[in-house]
């Protein structure tokens, strides 16, 4: 007998027929022994129109208030689900994160999980009730609703697996589990059966949206195994665990892209000290990101600065290296938005030599120019233009033979 923690989310629990369906999966585990605690996200598109609604009132909206708003969505689901399970013959009770309770830091719309008691959880369970959990919500030591951020229905799922000492925390999606890329443009796409943590979190933190990032660090730092798998079939999904010996045979475990990439170049800077700090200071106070960085040295004390930030932040990051380049006397300034990002991703890199080099020669025989490299210890990450971005996907997954059987 297993303790599970099965979080579904918003498209699994879209209307009642699915959250019934839902709750019949879960009743039907309970059927077989094993103890169940139910994690739960809004209906599909509910947190949306609920942001909305926020916005036509006040904008930006109170961040207290707004997540008091938010909360309902979550709301719903739980106690519907609850319903259905009773009409399955099962007690089934819900659970609002002030009941269980969910303790969080203050951080409204971005709150972090601080500790889970897990005694009501447990007692629960100990009188046979399935406990159906909110997502994505917590409550402050002084009482008031958060949400963790967009996706965090994820992380409480994780959470709750930890306080409570689950086997494993089983997120069920509209997907099959975690593939080797998208399959959307690449259709040789295969489920992955088993990925370490530290993968997952590149893949994750890289563009594949099936797992929240800050989910699979919880569990990365707990060990607690995930299940990433579809609510609308009974196959087995990927399993999120430890990184183990057999994993580091294969060199790439997934090819992942990004178009939400822009980039900046500064040309012709003169070369001192403190200048990529003069630079890169008023885009960290802005909250910019920057991902990748690279720096040529030119003849005469003079260099060249190129980096990339998400798309979103461009217009703002732009203006703000435009007046920078005036101060430090910097020739010129250029960016471009049309650029990708694909990446390649596998902790047997660590082991083997020549993956970065058969990533470039991939796409060179593909036409591909390479405009940025950046590496670490498990994945290599080449920016191109944007228009080749589909082909970049399929040639690395076609060159690192992943369409081929494990
Ligand atoms: N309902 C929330 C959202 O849409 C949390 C979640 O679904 O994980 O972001
Ligand atoms: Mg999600």
């Amino acid at each position: 007998m297993a303790l599970v923690v099965q979080k579904y989310g918003g498209t699994s629990v879209a209307n009642c027929d699915r959250i019934r369906r839902v709750a019949e999966r879960v009743c039907q585990r309970r059927r077989q022994g094993d103890d169940v605690v139910v994690v739960l996200s809004a209906m599909a598109g509910e947190t949306n129109r609920l942001i909305a609604l926020a916005k036509e009132i006040q904008s930006p909206p109170d961040p207290r208030e707004l997540d008091v708003l938010l909360a309902t969505g979550e709301q719903v689901t739980i106690s519907l689900f609850a319903m259905a399970a009773k009409t399955l013959g099962f007690e089934a009770r819900s659970f609002l994160g002030t009941q269980v309770p969910i303790e969080t830091d203050r951080a409204h719309g971005k709150a972090r999980i601080k500790n889970i008691p897990g005694e009501r959880l447990k007692e629960a369970l100990a009188q046979g009730i399935i406990p159906v959990v909110a997502g994505f919500q917590g409550v402050t030591d002084s009482g008031s609703i958060t949400t963790l951020g967009r996706g965090g229905s994820d992380t409480t799922a994780v959470a709750v697996a930890v306080a409570i000492g689950a086997d494993v925390c089983e997120i069920y999606t509209d997907v099959e589990g975690v593939f080797t890329t998208d399959p959307n443009i690449c259709p040789q796409a295969r489920k992955i059966d088993r990925i370490s943590y530290e993968e997952m979190l590149e893949m994750a933190s890289l563009g594949a949206k099936v797992l929240e990032i800050r989910s699979v660090e919880f569990a990365m730092r707990y060990g607690m195994p995930l299940h990433v798998r579809s609510s609308f079939t009974d196959a087995p999904g990927t399993l999120v665990v430890e990184e183990d010996a057999s994993m580091e045979n294969i060199l790439v475990s997934g090819v992942t892209y990004s178009k939400n990439e822009a980039r900046i170049t500064l040309s012709k800077v003169p070369d001192r000290p403190g200048i990529a700090a003069r630079i890169f200071d008023p885009i960290s106070e802005a909250n910019i990101v920057v991902d990748m960085i690279i720096q040529n040295t030119r003849a005469g004390e003079l260099t060249d600065m190129t980096f990339t930030v998400p798309q979103g932040d461009y217009d703002q990051a732009l203006a703000i290296v435009e007046r920078v380049a005036k101060e430090i006397g910097a020739e010129s300034v250029a960016g471009d938005t049309s650029i990708a990002k694909v990446s390649i991703v596998g902790v047997g890199m660590r082991n083997h030599a020549g993956v970065a080099s058969t990533m470039f020669r991939i796409l060179s025989e593909h036409g591909i120019n390479i405009l940025m490299i950046s590496t670490s210890e498990i994945k290599v990450s080449c920016v191109i233009e944007e228009k080749y971005t589909e082909l970049a996907v399929r040639a690395l997954h076609e060159g690192f033979g992943l369409d081929k059987a494990e």
